[in-house]
């Protein structure tokens, strides 16, 4: 009895069954053919002895029929068959109709009971022969009796009874029914022989294809069933084989798949989140672990203690609930920083259509966010600083409308007020056309690259200085080297680049003031410096002068005519080449701005 892998018990074993059937087949049909045998033989026999039984009684009655009727009868009849017993070895009695025994040659006449009870006696008065099978106590022994009716003229005078013991067939009877009993238990014997042996043969492959199944079952999906019998076996082998290398393909192709589906979760920049049905993280990849520092006893626990924010268990449960994947905005401090996300979440259906886990995808919007933000900053303020000076012109306008036309002064007051602004309105809007096209990609990348040289654009940038200059009655000192400093740039940005920062110098700068420009090179780098003896720029204003619309101080700066760009053109341009802008400064004693950019290489 052998045991199944999945525990379920056989009954028989292959061999067992192919060996019993061996067993009952031989044995029931020689048991059978046995039977017959045995049977035939014996009914032969008698029915050999019988018949010779009969003829001997008729020969008797055939000698006794005159002899029965002798005055001294009973003497002769008892030579008589005393000599046919002698010769025969049959037992003869000679019976009267009363059933009375006339003679014997057994045993004296006298000694032996009426004998018209007996069945072959009884038979013998109304047939032509009786027979009769008994066991004999006399003699122990079975005896079969033939009893012959003997006639005189056509009338029954008497019964002749024949008797033969059945020793010698019941001899050869038990002689055959040992034999044929041997020849069934030597093929017993040989059945076993062969049944063991062919079951062997037939087993052979089963167990072949056992062991190997148990090996692909336990996912040695590389074993093969090697068998050759030209039978059904070496088909169903082959069906195996076959299974088994479909098997192998398809979880070949699931193992891939796995693969390349861990590779893509492992190096998306997204991090991404299992959670179970309870909200707890079950799993991250490396990006959700460097981004938030999950480490592994973290795993487990609920998100709201991990990441420090219910929405995300709470979307989860949503999604749970309703099947349907969902996206949420959320807002977590990683870092000390407040970053913005778009968590995408999509429950994970097993085959059985039950959720075992939600899928949480975290794209960092942050700095989406953050330009989104800047444009509405950016739309406000441009705004802001349109409306202002059309207010004014409008105010103006009205009031000269108004009546104030009538005077001459005050037309001219008022006209002077709408022509600065106007003036302040079309700078503010070329400005934010410069940006505007500075933030085009396609524009940076068609900007003509050119040899700049920085001596000849302080130079041209002095004559263009000079009319305002003298109208706030400042003085400019410029210094530059005896060689041409060169950078590798565009002229006109690095000219209007020099424009913003000077025309800022003079702007901030009190009448009488000094402002210096000078220019050299050290190393790589070409740099230009712009120093002012002005109002100077506050500690704290000094990290957002460079961003747009920044003005340090707003009322002071807006009667100066300042819109807030100049500086952040400034520093796109120069950052544009590959160049930095820094500026020190102090209050009242003035500012300096130090632009640094690389040098034109000689090639
Ligand atoms: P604006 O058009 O207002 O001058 P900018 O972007 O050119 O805008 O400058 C931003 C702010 O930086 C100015 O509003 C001013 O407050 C300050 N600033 C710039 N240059 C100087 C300077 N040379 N001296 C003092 N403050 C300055």
């Amino acid at each position: 009895m052998s045991v199944f892998s999945g525990g379920q018990k056989m009954k028989l074993s292959i061999r067992s069954r192919i060996l019993l059937s061996f067993l009952l087949l031989t044995t029931t049909s020689l048991s059978i053919l046995g039977a017959y045998l045995l049977n035939f033989f014996y009914q032969n026999n008698l029915e050999t002895t019988t018949k010779h039984l009969i003829t001997n009684a008729r020969i008797i009655e055939a000698t006794l029929e005159n002899t029965l009727y002798k005055p001294d009868k009973q003497s002769i009849l008892q030579s008589e068959i005393e000599k046919i017993s002698a010769l025969t070895n049959l037992r003869i009695t000679i019976l009267d109709l009363s059933g009375k025994v006339l003679t014997d040659s057994w045993e004296p006449a006298n000694t032996l009971d009426n004998h018209l009870d007996r069945k072959e006696i009884q038979a013998a008065f109304t047939h032509d022969y009786a027979t009769s099978i008994r066991y004999s106590s006399t003699i122990a022994q079975n005896m079969l009796y033939v009893a012959v009716p003997i006639y005189n003229d056509n009338d029954i005078v008497g019964i002749a009874r024949i008797a033969s013991t059945l020793a010698p067939i019941e001899a050869s009877y038990q002689q055959i029914r040992i034999i044929i009993l041997s020849a069934i238990l030597v093929t017993i014997l040989l059945t076993i022989i062969v049944g063991i042996a062919l079951s062997h043969r037939q087993i052979q492959p089963i167990k072949a294809m056992i062991a190997t199944a148990k090996h692909i079952a336990n996912g040695q999906l590389g074993c093969r069933i090697h068998i050759k019998t030209n039978d059904e076996f070496e088909i169903l082998a082959h069906t195996i084989n076959q299974l088994t290398s479909n098997l192998e393909d398809k979880i070949n192709e699931i193992n891939a798949e796995a693969k390349k589906s861990a590779l893509i979760l492992e190096n998306m920049d997204n991090a991404v989140f299992l959670l179970d049905s309870y909200g707890n993280i079950t799993a991250t990849n490396a990006s959700a672990n460097e981004l938030f520092q999950i480490t592994p006893d973290l795993i487990g626990r609920h998100s709201i203690s991990v990441l420090g924010d219910s929405l995300l268990s709470q979307t989860a449960q949503e999604v749970l609930i309703s099947q349907h994947s969902k996206s949420i905005s959320l807002k977590l401090k990683v870092n000390h920083t407040v970053k913005t996300f778009q968590v995408f979440f999509a429950p994970i259906i097993q085959h059985d259509n039950t959720i075992s886990d939600i899928l949480s995808v975290f794209h960092d919007i942050s700095m989406l966010q953050e330009i989104y933000d800047r444009q509405i900053d950016f739309v406000t303020n441009a705004s802001h600083e349109l409306s202002t000076p059309l207010t004014s012109i409008r105010g103006y306008t009205e009031t000269l409308l108004d009546g104030a036309l009538e005077s001459s002064d005050l037309s001219r007051k008022f006209l002077n007020i709408i022509h600065a602004e106007s003036e302040r309105m079309t700078r503010l809007v070329k400005d934010l056309l410069q940006l505007a096209k500075l933030d085009n990609k396609d524009y940076r990348n068609q900007i003509r690259l050119e040899s700049v040289n920085i001596n000849a654009i302080i130079t041209a940038l002095e004559a263009k200085l000079s009319i305002p200059i003298a109208n706030k009655q400042q003085s400019l000192i410029i210094s530059l080297p005896d060689t041409a400093v060169i950078i590798q740039a565009n002229y006109d940005w690095i000219m209007q680049l020099m424009i913003n920062i000077t025309e800022n110098a003079i702007k901030y700068t009190p009448s009488s003031g000094v402002i210096k420009i000078a220019a050299f090179q050290e190393e790589s780098s070409a740099y230009i410096i712009i120093a002012d003896s002005g109002v100077g720029i506050a500690p704290q204003d000094i990290p957002l002068i460079f961003d747009r619309f920044y003005r340090a101080d707003k009322s002071r700066t807006r009667t100066a005519g300042g819109s807030g760009i100049g500086l952040s053109l400034a520093r796109f341009i120069v950052e544009l080449f590959g160049g930095k802008i820094t500026v020190t400064s102090q209050l009242n004693i003035g500012s300096t701005f130090t632009i640094s950019l690389p040098l034109k290489q000689d090639k």
